[in-house]
Order: structure tokens, then C-alpha cells, then sequence
């Protein structure tokens, strides 16, 4: 599944990677200090489906992701993450599309 995430301005790593235990994973000094310096504006870390490459749709902002497991955690649910997945799914399904289903019968 494709997420939203804040990377940091001083390292470019996700916000979430300078939090808890994660800093251990990672050699970053930045993010092992464990203060974050985060872009107001998400970017989205898209994921893909394999073996067809296509894209696999997004968390929706405060989702709670993996839940039971010790990597449970929370997507991002501010204002700016609701706006890119508004303006995401939009893009991805046209509301003014209009639908053809139905109207080949008589
Ligand atoms: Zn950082
Ligand atoms: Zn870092
Ligand atoms: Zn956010």
C-alpha cells in the first residue's frame, strides 16, 4: 500500500524513522538523534504490486497500518496528508468520469 509520510528538511529520511526504537535500524545520525525536522507538505511513498507493477492505492490518512504487530503504527493525519490523498484519489478516480455501465441494453 502506498503511504503519505513527512520527510525530515535535514536528513530527507521519514519523520517516523527519528521515533522509538526505529533510529536503530538506520546508520543516520539525523535520524538517530531523534528530532525530526519535518516537511510540512507529504510526500507519497507510492508501493507497488508485483508481478504487474501497477500501483497499489493509498492508506488514507490516520489509518492504523499493521495492526497486532510490533511494526503497528499510524499514518500521518493532518490537514496537509488529507489534502494530498484527496487530491490523489481524484486524479485517480475522475468523479466526472461518466459511466458507460447500463447503457448498451435497449
Ligand atoms: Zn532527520
Ligand atoms: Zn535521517
Ligand atoms: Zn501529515
Amino acid at each position: 500500500m502506498s503511504v503519505l509520510v513527512h520527510l525530515c528538511g535535514g536528513c530527507t529520511h521519514q519523520t517516523a524513522w527519528h521515533q522509538g526504537g526505529n533510529g536503530g535500524y538506520t546508520p543516520c545520525r539525523c535520524c538517530r538523534a531523534g528530532t525530526a525536522d519535518p516537511d510540512p507538505a507529504p510526500t507519497l511513498l507510492p508501493t507497488f504490486s508485483s508481478p504487474h507493477g501497477i500501483r497499489e492505492p493509498l492508506w488514507e490518512p490516520g489509518t492504523q497500518r499493521n495492526t497486532g504487530t510490533t511494526h503497528a503504527s499510524r499514518t500521518c493525519d493532518c490537514a496537509q496528508c488529507h489534502e494530498a490523498a484527496q487530491a490523489i484519489s481524484r486524479r485517480e478516480h475522475p468523479s466526472a468520469a461518466p459511466r458507460l455501465v447500463g447503457l448498451s441494453g435497449r
